[in-house]
């Protein structure tokens, strides 16, 4: 139920555990994040409230200064462990946070298991990585375009992967999704208080946007593939 993703030069943990809390307010039953970090994708996840996730990376910090962090309501499959975010595709190089829901995944995850791709939980979300990795063929953007062609429903999306390490990819449809622009560092959430603390300029995304984030910058497109100018929306709130 909410989103969050950095991409700079500090360490992730801390901003995307106080982003996920300021997304409390929506609702929640499980949480978790993935950071990318030498050549791994190393993902904390469990089910219940905020301080169990911090009781996990309180332990053991993990590292990294990419990832991704996600709340879930649950909506296909229990709250559980195994059932929260981030999920990961069965070769362990795709992850994906996800808000809403896929109509068709049924179809899709029979598809997947026709072709040899094991499942490790019971949300629609999981065919979502699957996908992306049966669609890989060197270009993750590319990957990722085709996979988005194939779902119904709603979400936004938050792409990790370990092929093309220094990037997120995001997309949106039906479901909220904004990034905050920092100095060569971007913040990610479903809502502006995740991301108020670290800046007030913000792309808001609207229905079929997608973007790719890296260090130097964010390309900003339509799923199809059109380039999208949008103008940078200064929030003047306070934090
Ligand atoms: N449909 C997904 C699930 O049940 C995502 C739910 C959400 O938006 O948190 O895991």
């Amino acid at each position: 139920c909410g989103i969050v993703g950095y991409i700079g030069k500090q360490e992730a943990t801390p901003i995307l555990v106080e982003g996920l809390k300021k997304l409390e307010y929506r609702g929640y039953d499980s949480a978790g994040i993935a950071l990318y970090n030498e050549g791994n994708t190393d993902i904390f996840k469990i089910v219940g409230k905020l301080d169990n996730l911090k009781g996990l990376t309180d332990k053991e910090e993990p590292k990294g200064s990419i990832g991704i962090g996600h709340t879930r309501w649950a909506t296909h499959g229990k709250p559980s462990t195994p059932n929260s975010h981030p999920h990961t595709s069965a070769n362990g190089k795709f992850t994906v946070v996800h808000n809403g829901i896929i109509e068709n995944y049924m179809k899709l995850k029979e598809e997947l298991k026709g072709k040899g791709y094991e499942f490790k939980s019971e949300t629609d979300t999981e065919v979502i990585p699957n996908l992306i990795q049966e669609n890989y063929d060197g270009d993750l953007e590319e990957a990722v375009r085709k996979t988005i062609a194939r779902l119904e429903g709603a979400y936004a999306l938050v792409i990790l992967s370990s092929e093309e390490p220094d990037k997120l990819i995001t997309v949106r449809e039906d479901s909220p999704l904004i990034i905050g622009l920092g100095e060569e560092e971007y913040f990610i959430g479903s809502d502006i208080p995740a991301i108020l603390k670290h800046t007030d300029e913000v792309y808001i995304l609207d229905d079929g946007e997608m973007a790719v984030i890296t260090r130097a910058g964010v390309e900003l497109s339509t799923v199809t593939g059109d380039q999208v100018d949008k103008d940078v929306f200064k929030v003047d709130w306070d934090p």
